[in-house]
């Protein structure tokens, strides 16, 4: 069974939600009003899309707790499910459970990491290692003992299903962590597809979805230097060392001061904010 990822539905008009909760701080309407200018088509979906890609260049994340998304997750090892439950805040989740559902294949649908298939021979070993844990499972099933204590034999590779709620800072936060190039593979897949299902339904939020490193986050790599240096990513974006060493150079007088045009356009979007 392959790892597949559903968004099963999200918060109605979700830049709307943002748009009300942010202007709900920066004005001195009332949310009533704010919201009829909304209802009235008075504020353009362009206008909304705007005021929130502003909004999300800065640091006031919490309004985007308001934007809810549910996602159904199948196909994902336990050793996957174990890692995703760390994940406390601003997210909630319903899995399959091991008491009330008894496996009844010949040979369970493990997860096989591919790093398996590469070395010879080493495939075949899981598959007869996880064949003889079912057969294991099931008579002890047959022989009367309960699901809860046959599942002690089940390994990290058992697949398993989710339904999980979570709202979008969370999410980002999931992004930050589980896409980034240190993340274990199957969580970084996963994290990968539930983006995708994201971007499909609202683009606008799901560009916002990367390893933390990405232009829309952090925009630098805040993991250990040799971690960057082998990193994929490592040749696109920066360290925090590097940009570190550059601001200290530029205090020193060591870099150039900015020409005028530049200065100009750092003024422009100044003004903007
Ligand atoms: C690359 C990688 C390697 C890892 N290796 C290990 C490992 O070897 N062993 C291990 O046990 N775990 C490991 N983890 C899991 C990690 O320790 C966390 O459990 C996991 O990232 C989820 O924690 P979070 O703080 O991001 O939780 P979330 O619930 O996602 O946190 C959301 C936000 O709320 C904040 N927050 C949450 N709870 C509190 C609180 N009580 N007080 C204040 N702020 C809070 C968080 O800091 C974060 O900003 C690893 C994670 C990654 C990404």
């Amino acid at each position: 069974m392959p790892l597949e990822v559903t968004l099963i539905d999200h918060a109605r008009d979700p830049l709307q939600k943002l748009y009300g909760a942010y202007r709900t701080c920066y004005t001195p309407k009332t949310p009533a009003e704010v919201w009829g200018e909304i209802r009235a088509g008075r504020i353009t979906p362009e206008a909304i899309r705007e005021f929130v890609a502003e909004r999300l260049k800065t640091g006031h994340a919490s309004p985007l707790e308001q934007v809810v998304f549910w996602f159904g997750v199948s196909g994902v090892s336990r050793a996957l499910s174990h890692q995703l439950v760390r994940h406390r805040i601003g997210i909630s989740f319903e899995q399959q459970s091991q008491r009330y559902v008894k496996y009844k294949e010949e040979r369970l649908d493990y997860v096989m990491p591919r790093s398996w298939a590469k070395v010879p021979g080493m495939a075949a070993e899981y598959d007869r290692l996880m064949r003889e844990i079912t057969r294991v499972y099931e008579d002890a099933l047959a022989k009367g003992i309960p699901a809860e204590d046959a599942r002690f034999v089940l390994p990290n590779a058992t697949p398993t299903n989710f339904q999980i709620m979570v709202n979008f800072a969370e999410l980002l936060h999931i992004a930050d962590l589980r896409l980034c190039w240190r993340a274990q593979w199957e969580i970084r897949h996963l994290v990968a597809l539930m983006r995708r299902e994201v971007a499909k339904a609202i683009p606008e939020l799901g560009a916002y979805l990367q390893p933390k490193c990405g232009d829309r986050r952090l925009g630098y790599c805040d993991e250990p230097r040799k971690d960057w240096e082998r990193c994929p990513l490592g040749k696109v974006r920066p360290h925090k060392e590097q940009l570190l060493e550059v601001f200290r150079a530029h205090r020193g007088g060591d870099v150039a001061p900015l020409d005028e045009a530049h200065l100009r356009v750092v003024e422009d979007a100044g003004n903007e904010e």
